[in-house]
């Protein structure tokens, strides 16, 4: 089906501006509901998202005002996108949500003077700006590396803070000591080009995986690649579109379109699974934006994530095989439902000599991260997390591999507070860098 194409804004309204039929797509079967995590932790239909989509029709049609139960029911919604996956009819949740959530922001319903000073502080303050970003990343560094965390926290000095943020310390990443400029050249050269592309650092995966985005790099000169890193670039605006701050979303977009030179790239890759599904929608980001829409569009076409290029240029197996590792793997919600991409992590991990794949149970269903969920709802994000580490567990798997930074820090503090046998945490690109490492020594 032909996915209606956005408009330039016609009126205040978000929801209002949406093209209707996107709104009139639901068809009230159900099939989506089992796959809802919220629902099915409730059971209440407000909390599916047949009811969520029918609030949202009902506030497009005017029948009902924006309020800040509307605004608490879109902010209960993890933003997994399961529903999508699973529904017949092809409903754009994602749009749904996003202009929901947008909404929710644009008429200012859950106004606390607690929640606007985070917003300032993290949406429209360190996360716009990168200099600012990389300040923050280095403070956190120093406090971390010096031991003031540990000393911070056996003082006693968390009982200060307010409950929400004390329960939120012990998911606070490790920050690297060096960011991804410090590890990877603006321009890196394989052997033999086959492909030239440009790679995403993003804003999280910078600061506390910058590793990971060194390996991303090696993966890709392995594989023929030579990779442009830009240095200007910004945050993709994931964390904005998905809260409601569309327009600043689109100021981070045009950003990223200027730093990036397209014409001479076969590919934009990302190793984040969020970032990722939200690049791949400038082109509807910026739609009805005059001088970035043909941009955008380009940009949309030529957005990959790491292991959809790997597979669609062909993985070069690696050549030394290695000790037997036992590895599982779990979906991010973004990469399997926002973006379709179930196979091609497996095909990756598969291609590395001696990795066992053991699939996991409910590998799909989200692990209570969900961008910043885990922050504004702790209990719901938690009772996830430990869900999904009974599961990983039992694989009884040494490694976890997972494609998204936020996942990552979750799954790793739910194994921490499970107090069970060690699991590593691993992005897969990082242990295909690791076996083409294997054959150099
Ligand atoms: S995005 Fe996830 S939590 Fe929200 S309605 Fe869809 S399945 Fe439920
Ligand atoms: S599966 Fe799709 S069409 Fe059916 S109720 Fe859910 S959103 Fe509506």
């Amino acid at each position: 089906m032909t996915k209606p194409v956005p408009q330039a804004r016609r009126t205040e309204n978000y929801l209002q501006d949406l093209d209707y039929s996107v709104l009139q797509q639901c068809m009230h079967c159900g099939m989506c509901l089992p796959t809802c995590p919220t629902y099915m932790e409730t059971g209440k239909e407000k909390n599916s998202p047949r009811g969520r989509i029918a609030l949202m029709r009902a506030i497009a049609d005017g029948e009902l005002s924006v309020s800040r139960a509307f605004g608490d029911e879109m902010y209960y919604c993890l933003g997994c996108l399961a529903c999508v996956t699973a529904c017949p009819a092809d409903v754009d949740y994602a749009r749904l949500f996003e202009m929901a959530r947008a909404e929710t922001e644009r008429q200012d319903v859950l106004n606390r003077p607690s929640r606007n000073l985070i917003r300032r502080l993290t949406l429209r303050g360190i996360f716009t700006r990168p200099r600012l970003l990389r300040a923050v990343g280095r403070l956190l560094y120093v406090y971390q590396a010096a031991g003031l965390e540990g000393l911070v926290r056996r003082s006693g000095l968390l009982r200060l803070l307010p409950k929400r943020l004390r329960e939120l310390e012990p998911l606070t990443p490790r920050v690297c000591r060096t960011f991804s400029d410090g590890l990877i050249g603006e321009v890196e050269k394989p052997v033999e080009r086959r492909y030239r592309v440009g790679l995403l650092t993003g804003c999280v995966q910078d600061l506390t995986f910058s590793d990971v985005n060194r390996d991303t790099v090696d993966v890709l000169l392995a594989n023929g690649c030579e990779v442009i890193t830009p240095r200007c670039q910004a945050c993709c605006g994931s964390l904005h579109g998905h809260n409601g701050e569309w327009e600043l979303a689109k100021v981070l977009a045009r950003r990223n379109l200027d730093a990036f030179d397209l014409d001479g790239l076969d590919a934009v890759i990302t190793n984040a699974a969020g970032c990722g599904s939200h690049l791949k929608h400038y082109d509807r980001l910026l739609a009805g934006d005059e001088r970035y829409a043909q941009r955008a569009r380009t940009w949309s076409n030529k957005v990959r994530d790491i292991s959809e290029w790997l597979v669609e240029i062909g993985i070069r197996r690696p050549q030394v095989a290695a000790t037997p590792l036992a590895v599982t793997y779990h979906e991010a919600c973004h990469l399997c439902h926002g973006q379709g991409i179930t196979r091609q992590p497996r095909d990756l991990l598969k291609a590395i000599p001696g990795l066992e794949l053991r699939e996991l149970k409910e590998s799909t269903w989200c692990c209570g991260s969900a961008g910043i969920y885990n922050i504004t709802q702790p209990a719901m994000s938690e009772k996830l997390r430990d869900r999904k580490v009974d599961h990983l567990r039992a694989t009884e798997a040494t490694v976890v591999a997972s494609a998204n930074p936020g996942c990552n820090i979750q799954i790793s503090a739910g194994l921490v507070a499970s107090k069970g046998r060690a699991m590593a945490v691993h992005h897969p690109v990082s242990l295909l860098a690791e076996a083409y490492r294997r054959e150099t020594g």
